[in-house]
């Protein structure tokens, strides 16, 4: 299911675009502030996101350049009820790929989303890049980096890598992992995934202040921002 980030703190704005967009099929969050965006933006995974211009704590424009810092082909929508040509290019400048002044039309808002949504659907051959906070994987070239430092990954932390950046925010059990990366019925004599679990944060957390992959006690491994 196609999922939208909302970031609107006017409540009946948000109201109106999440009801909107659940009967059309999508699948929807809302944060009323930018702390709050940033926050379900790092630990969840969006096909689009719309976003307000002021919001409390941390505006819209701010965000929008750290969302396409670190998703270089996520549609960004903004929204705003500032309507004058020095916003829309501020809008464009800091990555956004449209943008719409308040008050407007639903079925306006969802025409733009489907073009968006179309175009980034028809891109996904060109540009394989996977990435999660400072972390990419290039999926053509099999190219690793993370803050722009390259990192050598074998095929199997490779392909443990994309499994958890596919499933960004999201706890993986140790079964969930054997499954769609080793293509085996998990065995609980085994420690293969723990063992390379490891050998990956070695690779890709040991040298970095910011941890990206954590331990559910009990449950398994989650790829998050602290
Ligand atoms: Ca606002």
């Amino acid at each position: 299911m196609t999922k939208i980030l909302i970031v609107e703190d006017e409540p009946k704005v948000a109201t109106f675009i999440k009801r909107g967009l659940d009967e059309s099929g999508f699948e929807c969050e809302v944060a009323y502030d930018g702390l709050m965006g940033r926050k379900l933006f790092n630990n969840q995974a969006f096909d689009l996101v719309i976003l307000d211009i002021n919001l409390p704590h941390v505006n819209g424009l701010e965000l929008c350049n750290e969302f396409r810092l670190m998703n270089a082909d996520l549609p960004i929508i903004m929204l705003t009820a500032l309507g004058t040509t020095e916003d829309k290019l501020s809008g464009f400048d800091s990555g956004a790929d449209d943008y719409l002044v308040k008050p407007f039309e639903f079925r306006e808002l969802l025409a733009r989303i489907r073009s968006l949504l179309k175009r980034s659907s028809n891109n996904t051959g060109g540009n394989n890049i996977l990435s999660f906070q400072d972390l990419s994987m290039n999926l053509d070239t099999y190219e690793v980096s993370r803050s722009g430092q390259k990192i050598e990954l074998t095929q199997k932390e490779f392909a443990l890598l994309e499994y958890f950046i596919r499933n960004k925010g999201r706890v993986l059990s140790r079964v969930d992992i054997a499954e769609k990366v080793w293509d085996i019925t998990f065995d609980t004599g085994t420690n293969v995934i723990d063992v390379y679990v490891n050998f990956l944060r070695k690779k890709i957390d040991k040298d970095f202040e910011q941890k990206l992959i954590h331990t559910q006690t009990g449950v398994g491994y989650v790829l998050k921002a602290g």
